[in-house]
């Protein structure tokens, strides 16, 4: 074997080297062929090898790859920008801020936000808050928002904020209510955050539409992100909607938070926005927040070297064309309620099975110790990556995701095919 420097997510672990992808397979230099049932980490949403993709690269790439942002435009970048206004379903107008990571998507809001209020002269809203059991990125300013305890413990100090609000999260209340008696206690906690620390000091909330990583795809009921958008307002607080995980169709609709008809005034994309075929995510600000932008500095403060890069601009495009134009939104709704009713059923057979719960094709299962009393899988046994290894072997990938039980990664699972995947393929 040849010596490897290269550093992976489990020094110990084994990893296949992966060789080539077509469709929703991906095959290792052993031949061996593995459905990929997450795309990646919710990410791969064309399936792989897509031609259309790979050709608007290459025309791309054989007139420019790089231009720097503070130099020059695009046309892919400009495309790109009228096309993610086009499908965001709601009259606002949003403009497109572009960069390289989901991370980048969500530090680039906070950011925003803050200068938002700064040009108008409110330099003490700077505080950005939001919710426990969450994941908005890596980088330091995306994870001081994200209640994700074991990708923070490390690194605590250098964070300078903190989830302040409980989860939407039915299946374990975190006020042990059921809904709708619990008149959305969880949704009214902002509120009650909002007074403890005093709007002057909040410059926006933020949060998943449906939680993925942290929670194992947490839906929240019905009205609880209208009676969050009513307290944004009625505070003089922006709304950020993380849809890194969700958008560009994943959960059946192009955005999760076209569900619940709420207009964001930020929301970060990423992962699905070009199917992996190239690194871009976006920060799309809503015409209110630009205003003040527009009328002061008249410039964003961020951006990176790689921002708005012409051939990662043109491969997004030709994703969200390739999408709308295979109707893989609407066959990820109908799809994603197939799945979800065949895995309903194994409920029954398999008494680890907790609870099953997703939109479209972003479906999560939780692990039980016991049914009845939801009681968590021990975690220190690795339970769950037993079974995403166990799947793996038999040629299924799957994402592992933490329930949230005590915040540690381990105990549930996200499925989550390519959008192309056919009804044979889930059976
Ligand atoms: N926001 C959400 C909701 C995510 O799920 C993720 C990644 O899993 C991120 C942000 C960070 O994205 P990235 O890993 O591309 O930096």
């Amino acid at each position: 074997m040849k010596e490897s420097l290269l550093i992976k997510p489990l020094m110990n672990d084994f990893y296949p080297k992966a060789v080539r992808g077509s469709g929703i397979y991906l095959y290792d230099d052993q031949g061996k062929k593995y459905m990929d049932g997450s795309s990646g980490a919710i990410t791969a949403s064309i399936g792989h090898g897509v031609k259309n993709i790979i050709k608007a690269m290459h025309n791309q790439s054989k007139n420019l790859s790089f231009v720097y942002r503070s130099q020059f435009t695009t046309d892919p970048a400009e495309n790109l920008a009228l096309k993610l206004n086009e499908i965001v379903n709601t009259d606002e107008r949003y403009w497109s801020f572009f960069v390289n990571s989901g991370s980048e998507a969500t530090e680039t809001a906070m950011k925003m936000a803050i200068q938002h209020w700064q040009e108008q002269g409110d330099y003490k809203k700077t505080k950005i808050l939001s919710r426990w059991i969450s994941y908005h990125g890596i980088t330091l300013g995306a994870l001081s928002m994200s209640g994700h305890v074991t990708r923070r413990e490390r690194f605590q100090p250098l964070l300078e904020d903190c989830p302040t609000v409980s989860p939407p999260y039915c299946y374990r209340c975190p006020f042990k209510k059921s809904y709708p008696d619990c008149n959305l206690t969880c949704a009214s906690e902002l509120e009650t955050a909002i007074n403890r620390i005093g709007s002057e000091h909040i410059a926006a909330f933020i949060a998943e539409p449906i939680v993925g990583a942290a929670g194992g795809v947490l839906v929240p009921p019905d009205g609880y992100y209208q009676r969050i958008k009513q307290i944004c307002e009625k505070h003089r607080i922006l709304f950020i909607s993380d849809e890194v995980m969700t958008g560009i169709g994943r959960t059946g609709k192009m955005f999760a938070m076209d569900y619940w008809n709420v207009s964001p005034d930020i929301i970060a994309l990423g992962k699905g926005m070009s199917a992996g075929y190239a690194p871009i995510a976006a920060t799309l600000a809503s015409e209110k927040v630009m205003k003040p932008i527009l009328k002061g500095s008249k410039s964003v403060m961020s951006g990176h070297t790689y921002s708005a890069n012409p051939q990662s601009a043109a491969a997004a495009l030709a994703v969200i064309n390739y999408i709308e134009k295979h109707q893989l939104v609407k066959k990820s709704y109908e799809n994603g309620k197939y799945l979800l009713a065949k895995l309903e059923r194994l409920k029954k057979s398999h008494p680890i099975i907790g609870d099953i719960r997703g939109k479209g094709l972003m479906i999560g299962v939780e692990f039980v110790s016991n049914q009845m009393t939801k009681e968590p899988l021990p975690s220190e046994k690795g339970l769950t990556n037993k079974i995403i290894k166990c799947a793996r072997e038999k040629g299924l990938l799957l994402y592992p995701a933490s329930s949230g039980v005590d915040g540690r990664v381990g105990d549930a699972i996200i499925i989550a095919p390519p959008l192309v995947i056919k009804k044979r393929e889930i059976k």
